[in-house]
């Protein structure tokens, strides 16, 4: 999951739409002049505004709720760059069922774990991961595919920033908030073991949708696993999580099996 927009990177997701709108509904019902007239005025406003409320979470809802297990959802977050690696040292297998919103607690990969994938160092994960995503890279170039890391190990400190700060911006709840990106804590990126990829043929297509449609995701979801990775939230993910095809996980050895399996036993995900 990704997750959580490069700041100023247009997400999909309608989220931020919906919540101006109460206001201009509270106006007409307040000082009638005449007083025998109020108290229906009053039942009336008040009929008038539950039904528009409920139509307004209705809409909130369906814009931004992962439909309850069963449905795609647009996607949830996109990455930035990570970049600095400061990252604290929880032993690397602490697995749980302890999830915030629909999201998995995992810990945070220790700094020395950590090998660059992208060519100018920025983008890191941890060193089984990143040996077997650059042999996929390889391999997809020798196929005409340009597979290009956008987002690896980012830092719970990074998370929180971005789940906070980049909520608020959009004046969203933490619940809206974490149908998009994962609440800091639980993020799969942290681990070390999550990677964002995109196109290199087709930038444009990079934490959207769309990306389903390039060469990079056919070629992913013919080979990926090869090499030990896969798609983390796929359409109807149990977790409840939105559809990312481009967030993609390691796990190709015991720790990252672990890390990612032994939580798994968790209840669909209700996301309000
Ligand atoms: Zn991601």
């Amino acid at each position: 999951m990704n997750k959580a927009g490069v700041p100023g990177k247009p997400q999909n997701s309608s989220a931020a739409s919906g919540d101006d709108i109460p206001v201009a509904l509270r106006d007409a019902p307040e000082a009638a002049p005449k007083v025998y007239l109020q108290p229906l005025v009053l039942v009336i406003g008040g009929v008038v505004g539950f039904v528009l409320l409920a139509g307004i979470s209705g809409f909130l809802f369906f814009a931004t709720a992962p439909k309850n297990t069963a449905n795609s959802q647009p996607t949830p977050a996109s990455s930035a760059p990570a970049s600095n690696a400061e990252s604290s040292n929880s032993v690397n297998t602490q697995n749980n069922n302890d999830t915030v919103l629909g999201h998995l607690a995992y810990s945070e990969a220790p700094e020395s774990e950590l090998a660059a994938v992208s060519a100018d160092g920025r983008i890191k994960m941890r060193k089984a991961a990143a040996e077997k995503f650059q042999a996929m890279v390889q391999a997809a170039r020798s196929a005409g595919v340009i597979l290009v890391p956008i987002s690896g190990f980012r830092s719970v400190k990074e998370q929180e920033q971005l789940f906070f700060a980049v909520g608020a911006q959009r004046n969203q709840t933490p619940a809206q908030r974490a149908a998009l990106s994962a609440p800091p804590g639980h993020s799969e990126h942290h681990t070390g073991y999550a990677t964002d990829i995109g196109d290199g043929a087709t930038p444009a297509t990079n934490l959207q949708p769309d990306f389903e449609k390039t060469k990079a995701y056919q070629w992913l979801e013919a080979n990926a696993a090869r090499f030990g990775f896969e798609m983390s939230f796929p359409k109807d993910n149990p977790q409840g999580v939105s559809y990312e095809p481009w967030h993609w996980r390691f796990v190709g050895d015991r720790d990252s099996l672990e890390m990612f399996y032994k939580a798994r036993n968790l209840k669909p995900a209700k996301i309000p």
